[in-house]
């Protein structure tokens, strides 16, 4: 089997930066609890790890940032990659509790603009995931914040202010925002368009979409993983190619690779690398 592997993979900077922030405590915490404020990146693998090593994981997708928190009385909480609102770090505050903050630095450049830009006088856009913490914490910097999930929501936008202003969630399709922002500029002629779809996003992306001819496009990502399960879209309905999604090795144990003979493969910015390492070693042995 001839497997090419889409590069880039790895951690993206964010990644590496908030597992660098968490690993370093981890060395020189004393017994003080540490508690990761949801998943402090998006891999179930990595937080089982951390878990090993004394993190303290609270997450519950049917809860806020704000209501994990109420779970944490004591110690140390850890903000994840994705950010938190700035109410979610008021809250910490006063309960007295040690903040660590591991948000990426792209997510925090968004907040900036964001609280400038409203108190400049703008109406903001936000286009993200509704229920994603990074865009729960972007959303939490004010009420004003205008959520557009898709390209139908636009039609519900009822702004009568000559500025606003639209940025996005990091891990966004580069493909799917650009319809986006463009029924933007039709609605409103003025807006400011700020793209903030990160570079380690963008250039996965454009890889798959110009992705060698392969027989199957194998996509190593967490179920949980915004910008992984982008990867997945890109493949298969931009680039048109047969792509199947899998955490690890575990999920390909069972899949019919007969007539296979060429394999492409990426992966999450949130994916370790040795789990596909270990997918490639299995698949080249078949
Ligand atoms: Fe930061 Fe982009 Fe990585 Fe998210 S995917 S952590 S925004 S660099």
């Amino acid at each position: 089997m001839k497997i090419n592997r889409i590069e880039p993979q790895g951690y993206c900077q964010g990644v590496k930066n908030a597992l660098d922030i968490v690993n370093n405590l981890i060395k020189n915490k004393d017994d003080e609890l540490c508690y990761s404020l949801g998943s402090i990146i998006h891999n179930e693998h990595v937080i089982k790890e951390l878990n090993k090593k004394g993190i303290i994981t609270i997450d519950d997708k049917n809860k806020t940032r704000l209501e994990l928190l109420n779970d944490i009385n004591e110690g140390i909480v850890i903000f994840s990659a994705h950010g938190v609102s700035p109410i979610v770090y008021d809250k910490a505050k006063e309960k007295g509790l040690k903040i660590v903050d591991a948000t990426c630095p792209m997510v925090k450049i968004i907040h900036k603009k964001l609280s400038n830009y409203i108190n400049l006088g703008y109406e903001c856009i936000y286009i993200g995931t509704k229920g994603h913490p990074e865009c729960e914490g972007a959303l939490g910097i004010s009420n004003k914040i205008k959520l557009v999930t898709n390209i139908n929501d636009i039609s519900n936008l009822n702004i009568k202010n000559d500025k606003i202003y639209v940025t996005n969630q990091t891990t966004l399709s580069i493909y799917e925002i650009k319809d986006i922002f463009n029924t933007l500029k039709e609605k409103y002629p003025n807006i400011i368009i700020d793209d903030k779809i990160c570079n380690a996003t963008t250039i996965r992306q454009e890889a798959l979409k110009n992705q060698p001819e392969a027989d199957l496009t194998i996509i190593v990502g967490d179920n949980n993983s915004s910008n992984s399960k982008k990867l997945f879209e890109v493949s298969s309905k931009i680039a048109k190619r047969k792509t199947i999604f899998c955490n690890d090795i575990n999920d390909l144990i069972d899949y019919n690779f007969d007539g296979i003979n060429t394999i492409n493969i990426s992966s999450g910015a949130s994916t370790p690398s040795y789990l596909v390492d270990e997918i490639i070693e299995y698949l080249e042995k078949k």
